[in-house]
């Protein structure tokens, strides 16, 4: 029998009757790994356990704690999905069943059935009990014709409809218990590996995405291995939910959304309104002592800038249309981006290399056209502000330039107590430069500053090829919230393009003209996203310098009255944000009601705390502190103001 070289993750390569399968040779490695195994891929092609080998090559296996693994669990459940639905309401028809990040979803036709009472406790119940029955997932290739044949015959139209998209000779189907479907593949072994279930939810959904095609039922499920695993997830989903920030958004008073200013264009409230310019005023502060000058550019430009810059040609059709006038034969765009506004701040005057670098920022407010299926609360919004900045230098001042940025950022992320990030570096794609515009060592140079400067940090960054912008290499910045979700923030990207667009020189100290680097900065990333998050991760809990009501002051009788609002006054003159509650109502209330609003500090005053001249302080999820004067009360103030 003739042998083939199976190469293992370790570089250590064994042999192998021809036609072996890869469980046969996962089972000879360990019998301990057989049983987590899940998936293969051989010469990176992912396959079935079953599939057997002929040809030398590298193989992997995937188990649940390897995405590849936990796509396929989820892609093989939605088999399973299929079945048990199937069996409770025959005639249904099937679209597509993909994982997805927290999941999958099965698109389903329920043709006569009541989609308004579909039982998803009894769906439920029979997925569980065919998952017990250790049901093979079977793979068997087929003709176009037999297959289409196949689905004629079951009078489901949608996969008659995906078939027609496929070429003869590269149809497979599967098979487990007593359902059949089309699919590329790969599954899972069998459908005992899965041990807890749940529909999580259902909502419509057009064929192919078309709202011209018919509506289907999404169904959106998960599945794990474990029991416990299920109940850990849902504990995290309805703690995702406490802590959404739509929810605590309209609960705090920080945002909303109004029909008639239009969707995706948020309102921020007073109280929202305090923690961005709080927000503003730490970023501003930072940056001027970086040496930023700061401008003010107008919302909108004139079309030509952005035919200029490029960004009309990539996104100027799916975007705002231009806005006409009466009298001239311009036409006008909400801005996209601030970077062509500053690049025409940079050409105001000509420059020197002793100039460099410039240091351009603005708070500024851009509009880009997202799709309303796109639009989510407070992180996809159609009109955000950007703590954006460009830094205009010299090719060697790129890599002191990013340091000083990485420095900025994680200062914030420091502040508002972001301890779980991530850092990228994205760089071109090795195989394929036709990608990318620019001089092939000018690339190399930002390439290596990048990865230098990150060197000098003491953070870790994973380099990821292929990533890069078309115009430059980047550094994206990622915080894991309390829920291990994770958030894309700051960025720092290096651009050679725009300059060159915007015809932007220095003179060097030879006299000659020179184009300057470009690097494109946000920190925050933009204030909506950036407070979206941030609410989300404190649950609404902010840090007493941006907390929009930082200290409530609860009389527990009317006698004391004045002596509070001495207090209050007081406050008021070293610019707390104070607020007296005066109602008449029992102190508990009155505690109950400053909780649920999330103020950081209560002070409580009584007839006791009027005579001996202090507060009884009881701080937001620590507790009765106890009673102090009105001296060290602006001390621990002030020290909590710092944290
Ligand atoms: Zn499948
Ligand atoms: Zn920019």
């Amino acid at each position: 029998m003739s042998k083939i070289k199976v190469q293992f993750p370790d570089n250590s390569v064994k042999d192998f009757n021809s036609g072996v399968s890869c469980f046969e040779i996962v089972k000879s490695i360990s019998n301990s790994l057989a049983k987590k195994v899940l998936v293969a891929s051989y010469n990176d092609n992912i396959i079935d356990l079953s599939s057997q080998l002929t040809t030398d090559g590298k193989i992997k296996f995937y188990t649940w704690e390897d995405d590849e693994g936990k796509s396929t669990f989820w892609h093989s459940s939605a088999h399973v999905l299929a079945e048990s639905v199937e069996s409770l309401y025959p005639g249904v028809k099937f679209g597509i069943g993909p994982p997805i990040s927290n999941g999958f979803y099965y698109d389903i036709d329920f043709c006569d059935h009541d989609v308004s009472n579909i039982n998803t406790s009894k769906i439920e119940e029979k997925f569980l009990n065919l998952c017990k029955q250790n049901l093979e997932f079977i793979r068997s290739e087929v003709s176009k014709n037999d297959a289409k044949s196949y689905f004629k015959d079951k009078g489901d139209n949608l996969k008659l409809d995906l078939i027609d998209d496929l070429k003869d000779g590269e149809i497979s189907f599967y098979n487990q218990g007593n359902f059949t479907d089309l699919c590329k593949g790969p599954h899972i072994p069998s459908t005992k590996f899965i041990k807890s279930f749940k529909i999580l939810n259902t909502a419509g959904a057009y064929w192919r995405g078309d709202e011209n095609n018919q509506q289907l039922t999404r169904l959106y499920a998960i599945s794990f291995p474990k029991q416990n695993m299920l109940e850990d997830f849902i504990m995290k989903l309805e703690e995702a939910k406490k802590r959404d920030h739509r929810k605590l958004g309209k609960e705090l008073e920080l945002f909303f959304f109004s029909d008639k200013v239009g969707s995706g264009l948020p309102m921020w409230l007073p109280n929202g309104h305090i923690i961005r310019e709080n927000l503003m005023e730490f970023m501003k502060n930072e940056q001027i002592s970086q040496g930023y000058k700061h401008v003010t550019t107008p919302h909108i430009g004139s079309k030509k800038l952005y035919v200029t810059s490029g960004h009309y040609e990539k996104y100027g059709e799916s975007s705002f249309q231009p806005i006409e006038v009466p009298s001239d034969n311009d036409e006008y765009l909400l801005k996209p981006m601030n970077c062509p506004h500053h690049c025409e701040i940079f050409n105001f005057k000509p420059h020197s290399y002793k100039e460099l670098p410039i240091r351009i920022a603005e708070f500024g407010t851009v509009y880009r056209y997202e799709q309303s299926g796109e639009l989510h609360g407070m992180t996809r919004v159609r009109g955000f502000t950007q703590d954006d900045a460009h830094i205009f230098c010299t090719i060697d001042q790129v890599k002191d330039e990013v340091l000083g940025v990485m420095d900025l950022i994680l200062k914030v992320f420091k502040s508002l107590s972001f301890d779980d990030y991530k850092v990228q570096i994205s760089l071109r794609d090795k195989e394929d430069s036709s990608k990318y515009i620019g001089d092939s060592k000018l690339w190399d140079k930002a390439e290596n500053d990048l990865v230098d400067a990150v060197k000098d940090t003491d953070v870790k960054a994973e380099v990821v090829h292929g990533e890069a912008a078309f115009y430059g290499p980047k550094i994206d910045f990622m915080v894991s919230d309390s829920l291990d979700r994770e958030w894309q923030l700051g960025t720092i990207q290096v651009d050679y393009q725009l300059p060159k667009r915007f015809n932007l020189e220095y003179v060097d100290k030879n006299n000659s003209k020179k184009t300057p680097v470009l690097i494109h900065r946000a920190p925050f990333g933009s204030l909506e996203r950036f407070i979206a998050i941030l609410t989300e991760h404190c649950e609404g809990n902010f840090p007493l310098w941006i907390a929009p009501k930082q200290i409530i002051i609860l009389p527990i009788t009317e006698k004391v009255n004045e002596y509070a609002e001495s207090i209050k006054k007081k406050l008021d003159n070293l610019n707390y944000r104070t607020s007296l509650d005066l109602r008449i109502e029992k102190i508990s209330k009155k505690i109950r009601d400053a909780e649920v609003k999330k103020i950081p500090y209560m002070l409580i005053i009584g007839e006791d705390e009027m005579k001996s001249n202090t507060v009884s302080i009881r701080k937001k999820s620590i507790g009765d502190k106890g009673k102090v004067n009105l001296e060290k009360l602006i001390t621990m103030l002030e020290d909590d103001m710092k944290s």
